[in-house]
């Protein structure tokens, strides 16, 4: 029987896997959870979604790398980790309940629909590696769809993209679609004219990459204009629905495939055991030790 102290991480991402190897194992008991057995790299998520990478050369088997760093003695267990319960000291996944002495939670962050839940079933996200293939069967789909279709209006329906959010994921993948609209389609597809596929990106504050300098911001207007995309400043979507997207000033714009990457929020987690309400977002207010305000021996870190 081991008597070091036991340390659940939860979550396998780039802030819970780091932890993970930097920790002095010889010191504490360590466990690490996620519901994928792999760790993914999301900032080439919009690589995969264009088609412009392989899924396998951005996720990593997560066993795989604790064997690589030395993370002899690190137990791996799979599942979606459902509840934190503060009082038994326990967390529980669809397939087993856990004991920690200390937590560290390393969920990252999920989409924020700003509680619009209809946008859930009818846009797409780049949130996760499955998120971003399931963008890329579906922008081929519509380009083989479009490339035996007669009819042009029908055709430019099928081509009709939108991004909604100017952050760096949006910037991102409303590049990589005017990439396939300006270069790609007249080598892949040459029964596709350029101008038969749309692009359009909104945002609802008056710049793009809002969080980052201002010549970041015109750099990629500019290229975004160079790559055929239209861009929409200024502009927050209403409602989508039968793919007509209305914005606040009562424009509308159609569109079939809705890209939407214009939040995020903390992944919800239920506490039992306390009276414990994580902050705003979803974000868990810390001290300097990362040690979550509020809760006893439970840590959080990264997103
Ligand atoms: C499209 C995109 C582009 C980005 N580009 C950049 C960039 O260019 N530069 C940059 O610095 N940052 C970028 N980021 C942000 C960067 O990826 C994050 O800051 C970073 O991943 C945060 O690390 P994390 O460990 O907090 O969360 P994550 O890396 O998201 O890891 C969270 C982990 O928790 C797991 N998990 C989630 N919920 C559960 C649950 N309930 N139970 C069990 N496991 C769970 C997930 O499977 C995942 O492994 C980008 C993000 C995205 C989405």
């Amino acid at each position: 029987m081991s008597t070091k102290q036991k340390i659940v991480v939860i979550g396998g991402g780039f802030a819970g896997l780091n932890f993970v190897k930097k920790i002095d194992k010889s010191k504490f008991d360590v466990t690490l959870v996620d519901k994928h057995n792999y760790h993914t790299f999301p900032p080439l998520f919009y690589q995969v979604a264009s088609s412009e990478l392989d899924p396998t050369s951005i996720c990593f088997p997560l066993r795989r790398e604790l064997r690589k760093h030395n993370c002899h003695g690190v137990a791996f267990h799979i599942g979606k980790v459902r509840k934190i319960d503060v009082a038994a000291k326990t967390i529980s996944t669809d397939y087993e309940t856990t004991h920690y002495d200390k937590l560290v939670i390393a969920l990252g962050t999920t989409n924020n629909f700003f509680g619009n839940k209809d946008l859930i079933k009818d846009v797409y996200t780049l949130k996760s590696t499955d998120q971003a293939i399931r963008i890329r069967n579906e922008i081929l789909f519509r380009c083989e769809r479009a490339a035996v279709e007669p009819d042009n209006e029908k055709r430019r329906r099928m081509l009709s993209f939108v991004v909604i959010g100017g952050g760096p994921a949006g910037v991102e993948i409303a590049g990589a679609v005017g990439e396939l609209k300006r270069y790609i389609l007249k080598r892949d597809y040459p029964g596709i004219a350029p101008d038969d596929l749309s692009i359009t990106i909104i945002e609802g504050t008056d710049r793009l990459l809002g969080t980052m300098s201002r010549e970041a911001s015109d750099t990629a207007l500019r290229d975004l204009n160079q790559l055929m995309v239209e861009v929409k400043l200024g502009r927050l979507m209403k409602t989508y629905n039968d793919n007509v997207i209305t914005l606040d000033d009562g424009s509308t714009i159609y569109s079939e495939m809705v890209i939407w990457t214009a939040g995020v929020t903390g992944v919800p987690i239920e506490f039992s055991g306390t009276d414990y309400k994580a902050g705003r977002g979803g974000c868990f207010p810390t001290d300097q030790y990362c040690r979550i305000e509020g809760l006893e021996d439970i840590y959080a870190i990264g997103d």
